[in-house]
């Protein structure tokens, strides 16, 4: 009994993994394992929803299997839960990511992807729902984003970031790796989509460039993508 609870303390909690490719559902089993969570795998979209009851903080959903459609499994579990979803998909194109936001789904990573890259996410998304955000720190405490604060410390001292700049910097940080276009970013400040403001997203992140970057021309937290956008690279720090 007391090894049970003990056990049920460990587990930062229970993921379902709906993938076909067994390698692929092994490797992110095995490291969201290694991160102390407890990980079910369904290989076709009948299974994931016959385990569904069993409750889960997270599900990991790839798009393509030979059963069903991702698309209709999230719309499934829409039906009557708002457990948070990451969809795993091997198409790239924008209006795909997009459609699979729009039909529920929290997250959306591309394979091939990293599996630390989508364990942070999933810790990343377990904290934006449960509200729990506490500090999150890169490149080994050099960044230190408090959420709950609204503080952001670089070198250990506190630096002021406007409420703009600070819900930038926040969902990179959220999403370490994702490529965000000039125009998602807009959409995340402002709510909505406005063409020719895409340009100014350009003056905020040269903004927070300085306040959190050593070398302006070389950043280690905010990457520039040549025609596309930016990216968040900073390392996640282990909890
Ligand atoms: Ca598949």
């Amino acid at each position: 009994m007391i090894l049970m609870l003990s056990f049920i303390t460990m587990s930062n909690g229970r993921i379902l993994v709906v993938e076909d490719e067994s390698k692929i559902a092994e490797i992110v089993k095995a490291y969201l394992e290694r991160d102390n969570f407890t990980v079910t795998v369904a290989g076709t979209g009948k299974k994931a929803i016959s385990v569904l009851r069993e409750g889960f903080d997270l599900i990991i959903l790839d798009l393509m299997l030979p059963d069903m459609d991702g698309e209709d499994i999230c719309e499934t579990i829409r039906n009557d839960s708002s457990v948070p979803i990451i969809m795993l998909t091997a198409k790239n194109e924008e209006e795909d990511r997009i459609k699979g936001l729009g039909i529920g789904a929290d997250d959306y990573v591309v394979k091939p992807f990293s599996p630390r890259e989508l364990v942070a996410r999933v810790k990343a998304l377990l904290r934006r729902v449960k509200g729990t955000r506490d500090k999150i720190s890169f490149n080994k405490e050099d960044l230190v984003i408090d959420a709950s604060r609204f503080e952001v410390w670089k070198k250990k001292s506190q630096v002021t970031l406007t409420p703009t700049e600070f819900k930038l910097l926040q969902c990179f940080a959220d999403h370490p790796g994702q490529v965000f276009t000039r125009l998602q970013l807009v959409n995340i400040i402002l709510g909505y989509d406005f063409e020719g403001y895409d340009r100014t997203i350009d003056a905020h992140i040269k903004n927070i460039r300085h306040k959190i970057e050593d070398h302006q021309r070389k950043p280690t937290y905010l990457k520039t993508i040549y025609g596309v956008g930016y990216k968040f690279i900073g390392q996640p720090d282990e909890d």
